[in-house]
This record gives C-alpha cells, structure tokens and sequence, in this order.
C-alpha cells in the first residue's frame, strides 16, 4: 500500500468584469464617498442597485442618493475572520438598510463582541483611506447614534468613472489524491510514469483514477508506461498566460505515451511551433527539481503511423 498524499492546493483568478451603467455609478460613488441607489417604479430604493427590477423586470435608471448611515436589520457574528473578508478581528456579517433605502446591503460591522450588535443597532460607514471604486471602500460599518447623515447632493454623474472591476477569486483545500493518483505521482518523483491496467478492457490509464470509467471496475495493476510517445493532436497557443514565462507561440499537445491507452497533455519544444505535427514521436524533458516533465521534445525517430494512435485522439 503506497503512502497516500494530501497537499494544500490552491485555485485562484482574476475575474475581471465590466460594469453597466448603474454598477459603474455606485461603485464611482463609494469612491467619493457617496453611497447611490436605483429608484423603482413603485416608488422604492434598492441598495445596492440592480439594473432590473426584481419584482417587474424592468429597467432601472434613476439613481438615488441614500445617507452613509442606517439601521441594522439581521446579523450573524463572525468569530474567526479568513483571508481576503473586511476585517481582520472578529466582526458582525451585518445587513444594514441605508437611511433612505427600503433594501439592505451585506457587510461587516466592527463591535469588539456580539454583545454589542443586535437587530436596530445604529451604524455608519467607515470609509476606506483609499478608494478605488469597489465595494471595499467601505471599510466597514461602525456603531452611530446620531440622526441621518446629511447627504451630498450627487446626481450620480461623476469625473473619471470606473467602468470595470478585477474581482480576485480564490479557493483554498486541502487535496488527497487518494491511491491511485498517489502512486502516480511517488513514481513520477523518480521521473518515471506508471498507469493502471483495467482488469477488463485492458486500457492502460494514465494518469490513474482508481477505476476504469467505460467498465466500471476497480483498477490496480500498475504499468510504466512512456518515457516516449506521440503526438496525437495539438494546437497552437498564441495568447500569453499570465505569471507564465512561456513565449508565444508555443504548442500544447496531446500526447500518447507509449503503452498508453489514453493521451495526456503537455508542451512541446525543441522545434518550431509550426513543424509540430501529428505523429510527431516526443521524449520528456525534466529540469532540476521539477515533480512533472518541464515540456517534450523530437526524439528524431520517423513520425508514428496514424493507424498505431487513431484510437487515442
Ligand atoms: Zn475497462
């Protein structure tokens, strides 16, 4: 029984969007600390603002100037902040309808415990020291026990409005590879590659799930597989990912390892992108430290016959 692995992993983006009228308004507003809703048909505030009316469906336009201080309307305490949330000590998730809203927005307020929130608490915007026209402007919320804040008298038209916004997405797990996965990868530390044998069909899986999909059975006779193989299909990227020192264009292909019975992906180099071809026969090429081939490269032997990896497109 090989060791079974677990490994923090972490999946994480830039999702950048752009911002239709209203989103741009209000979020151009906390930037100069004004806070905008949109008005209904029938007469109500929404903020935040939406672009349609959830009731009607229909367009929504009139922005609305709301006060930066309001009333608590439910909560929940937050006793152990994770990265990226508002604030950094324990704090109240808060749904607070703005002075002159008839909705409420979601936030943080922070109170030193949850003794010191509860429906009705009075609260403020804390603004950001530097704003940049997103949600997190607002710093926070704060107990106030004042009247309404005065409003500023904006229109909701602005100098320099934002008109998109780069929202960091980020998943953090912990990931078991389980058995099969872990022996793939314990061999590949000894830069080798090793599959699994279905008892029934005979396809050798690489890289191995445990169990062999089309039959439906538990996989676990182990077979090395490679270094060699082919290239099955590939395609020519000439778009340049981000935080990848990769010069484009480049090649990305399946390739077939040979005892293989399915391909895996990887780059190609060692030859011009435009003479990469199916058939091509490729050899990995490792770099010091590296847990997984860096990319593949020609062997020099004649190209493969297209009868011999037909199946494994
Ligand atoms: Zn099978």
């Amino acid at each position: 029984m090989p060791e079974v692995l677990k490994a923090p992993l972490v999946v994480e983006f830039p999702f950048t969007r752009s911002l239709g009228p209203v989103q741009s308004a209000f979020l151009t507003g906390l930037r100069e600390r004004v806070v905008l809703g949109v008005a209904t048909a029938d007469g109500r505030t929404l903020v935040p603002p939406v672009e349609y009316d959830p009731v009607t469906a229909e367009d929504l336009r009139d922005l609305v100037e709301v006060a930066p201080t309001g009333t608590v309307t439910t909560w929940a305490w937050n006793h152990e902040p994770r990265r990226g949330q508002p604030l950094d000590t324990p704090f109240a998730w808060v749904l607070v309808r703005l002075d002159g809203a008839d909705t409420a927005l979601l936030h943080a307020l922070d109170v030193p415990g949850p003794d010191a929130v509860r429906t009705g608490t009075r609260v403020r915007i804390r603004w950001a020291e530097e704003r940049t026209g997103a949600i997190t402007d607002i710093a926070c919320f704060e107990p106030y026990d004042g009247e309404p804040a005065e409003l500023t008298g904006s229109d909701g038209t602005f100098e320099e409005k934002v008109t998109g916004i780069v929202a960091h997405a980020r998943l953090d797990y912990t990931y078991s590879p389980g058995r099969a996965q872990s022996a793939y990868i314990a061999a590949l530390s000894g830069r080798r590659t090793v599959g699994e044998r279905c008892p029934s069909c005979r396809k050798v899986y690489v890289p191995p799930r445990g169990a062999c999909p089309t039959c439906g059975v538990a996989t676990a006779e182990q077979v090395e597989v490679g270094p060699a193989g082919t290239v099955t299909t590939f395609c020519i990227v000439n778009i340049k990912a981000k935080n990848l020192d990769i010069e484009v264009p480049y090649v990305y292909a399946h390739i077939a390892l040979d005892g293989a019975g399915l391909a895996l992906h990887g780059r190609i180099g060692g030859i011009p992108y435009d003479q990469v071809r199916m058939g091509l026969r490729v050899e990995p090429v490792w770099t010091d430290g590296g847990r997984y081939p860096d990319h593949y490269r020609p062997t020099g032997e004649p190209d493969a016959d297209y009868e011999t990896y037909k199946e494994l497109l």
